[in-house]
């Protein structure tokens, strides 16, 4: 479905950004890889996409709570590549404080790369896009785009921010060829959240696994972790004919969190 078109993912040496990347090289997708890590196991994870897939994987390294180096990044792609048909803008961290102990310098990095390196990234692949008459932005943002917890000021913020961004993102674009959506995951087991469940089993003196289910009572109907490869899919989706009057909106999985 996506032979000959090219997908830059932010983020994806790990977690969603990773299956987002797997499952659009599985749709026919060269891809851009973009994240931190181990070079050797990066490389792994460029080579296994390239042959299992037959497309052509590149990686970036890139700090994305730089805006200098996210445009670069873009610029960087679209020479290696030639051209950028599909952004996911998927890096992002956490942190949680109460909003008198929330460190400045976690606001400032929250606020850096959840939110802006979305508008530069954006701002800096539109033209390209816009030459080519095609173009589908993917904005991972949350369930906390849509609705507050609390202890995650600067990240409901941010990603509150991302789905705004993303509706003005669509309706300057709207008709012609590009849309932009943002995708609303509630709970994944990824790194990001293991670090949450971590913290959770050590507050209430539990393993892991008690922990892991006491975090998804807490807001997850369905009582089930989103997997990674669940919104590779819903990415999947949003690049497809299907979708091409689908913008300025959000997809959301989130096993209900957001229904009540
Ligand atoms: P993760 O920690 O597994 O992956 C984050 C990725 O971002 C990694 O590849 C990491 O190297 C990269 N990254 C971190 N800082 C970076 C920087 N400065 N520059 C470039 N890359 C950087 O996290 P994840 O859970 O896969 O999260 C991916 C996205 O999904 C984030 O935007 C997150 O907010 C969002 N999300 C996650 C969940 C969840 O439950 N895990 C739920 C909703 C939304």
């Amino acid at each position: 479905m996506l032979t000959d078109k090219t997908a830059v993912v932010t983020g994806s040496t790990s977690g969603i950004g990773l299956a987002i990347a797997q499952q659009l090289a599985a749709q026919g997708a060269n891809v851009v890889l973009n994240g931190f890590g181990d070079a050797d196991e990066i490389e792994k994870l460029r080579v296994n996409i390239e042959l299992q897939n037959d497309v052509k994987a590149y990686y970036i390294n890139a700090d994305l709570s730089q805006p200098d180096s996210t445009r670069q990044l873009i610029q960087q792609a679209v020479q290696l590549t030639g051209r950028i048909d599909i952004l996911v803008n998927n890096a992002g961290i956490q942190h949680t404080d109460r909003i008198e102990n929330f460190p400045t310098e976690r606001w400032d990095m929250i606020m850096a790369l959840n939110l802006s390196a979305v508008f530069h990234a954006t701002a800096e692949v539109l033209p390209h896009m816009q030459k080519h008459g095609w173009g589908r932005i993917v904005n991972i943002a949350s369930a906390h785009g849509l609705v507050a917890s609390e202890f995650k000021s600067a990240y409901v913020a941010a990603k509150h921010g991302v789905v705004g961004l993303s509706k003005v993102t669509a309706l300057e674009n709207a008709g012609s060829g590009i849309t932009c959506n943002a995708v609303c995951p509630g709970w994944v087991r990824t790194p990001l959240v293991e670090a949450q469940i971590e913290a959770l089993a050590k507050k209430n003196n539990t393993d892991i696994e008690t922990a892991a289910k006491a975090l998804l009572a807490e807001k997850q109907p369905s009582l089930q972790f989103v997997t990674p490869q669940q919104l590779g899919n819903a990415v999947v989706f949003l690049c497809s004919d299907a979708a091409e009057q689908m913008t300025g909106t959000t997809l959301t999985l989130d096993g209900g969190w957001t229904a009540r």
